[in-house]
């Protein structure tokens, strides 16, 4: 690499990284450093060897003192917002079958409570107010990141091929496991090239396996926007919601794509899975065993099917699930041990 100083014709050799650096640039040659360049913070220069270990060293950085603290953040805001509406819904929702059985003295609570929900209404619009607060600061933020982009990125002729590269080199990278990195190699493609769907898809399974949740819930939520139909957007909001054990709502989403099709495997099992969760074994049975029409060999929705009917003490019917688990995985040590148990269950 040449030095950028044009009347230098030598190789760079360092780069500066001392943060109050007023040097015109932060690449020198031997003969910047004999005019004297970067002379008040000789520590702060680097060789240019180097240069690849630094790039990393503040992605790592980047990654651990700001990202992660971001994610936190938006988790326990998005939970605390969960757990207050399902409170709020505990409060004044009631269902026609509970209603049933309540008594007088249970009614006479209940609309002392249901009087309630005004006030909570009136919580809620100053809870917008001071929520606004943080959007705009958040907002800020993220102008004052844009106006500071530096426009090296613009600059190279990047077209069309480079962004497949990079889609490429992220794809390598998801499948050796390296979900950081081949989120940047997306991200990368996406800057070049905006919404390319499969791209941005990757980009939500990239974040869902380095198990941030929220983001790869935003970033399918962003598919949505350019295609509502997307099969796999969908999925992929549902599972995400599911991880975050919200399943009430994550199966919201599957059942939209059960609207599309509503054979989708994948799907029902997913939504199966959400309604196990949440004690309903039998509603899951049925799901389980419509994904298991189209799809008779998938291991866990058997386990899982085998699971539902241990749980509703239905134990011949258990083990023969376990069973046909077993011959699709003759030494799966979880399917063994249940379905001893059951055989246990039996014998009493
Ligand atoms: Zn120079
Ligand atoms: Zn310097």
């Amino acid at each position: 690499m040449q030095c950028p100083f044009l009347d230098h014709n030598q190789q760079v050799e360092r780069f500066c990284i001392n943060l109050n650096c007023c040097e015109k640039l932060r690449l020198s040659c031997n003969q910047c450093h004999e005019e004297s360049f970067h002379i008040g913070h000789q520590k702060d220069q680097k060789l240019i060897s180097n240069l690849s270990n630094f790039v990393e060293e503040i992605s790592n950085k980047c990654e651990k003192e700001v990202i992660q603290i971001l994610t936190e953040l938006s988790d326990q805001i998005n939970q605390m917002i969960f757990l207050l509406k399902d409170k709020i819904r505990s409060q004044f929702q009631i269902s026609s079958y509970r209603l049933k059985t309540l008594n007088n003295i249970q009614i006479n609570q209940m609309l002392c409570q249901f009087i309630n929900l005004n006030n909570v209404s009136q919580e809620i619009i100053e809870l917008k107010v001071v929520a606004q607060i943080l959007l705009t600061t958040l907002d800020e933020r993220i102008k004052n990141l844009d106006s500071n982009q530096l426009s090296y990125k613009q600059q190279s002729s990047w077209d069309i091929a480079e962004a497949r590269q990079y889609y490429i080199e992220g794809l390598t990278l998801f499948k050796n496991g390296d979900y950081v990195k081949a989120l940047s190699a997306f991200d990368t493609s996406l800057m070049i090239h905006p919404n390319q769907i499969d791209v941005m898809l990757w980009k939500g399974d990239s974040l869902y396996y380095s198990n941030s949740y929220q983001d790869a819930l935003m970033q399918f939520k962003q598919v949505l926007k350019l295609d509502q139909s997307n099969i796999n957007s969908l999925y992929g909001i549902g599972d995400c919601l599911y991880r975050l054990n919200q399943y009430s709502e994550a199966i919201c989403w599957f059942d939209r794509i059960l609207v599309l099709n509503s054979k989708h495997a994948k799907t029902l099992t997913k939504k199966g899975d959400c309604l196990q969760k949440m004690n309903n074994y039998q509603e899951a049975i049925f799901c389980y065993d419509k994904a298991l029409c189209e799809d008779p060999s998938k291991f866990w929705t058997i386990q899982s099917k085998g699971s539902c009917l241990q749980e509703l003490k239905k134990y011949q019917e258990a083990i023969s699930c376990y069973d046909k688990a077993l011959m699709l995985d003759q030494n799966n040590q979880i399917v063994k041990s249940q379905k001893s148990y059951c055989e246990q269950m039996l014998q009493k």
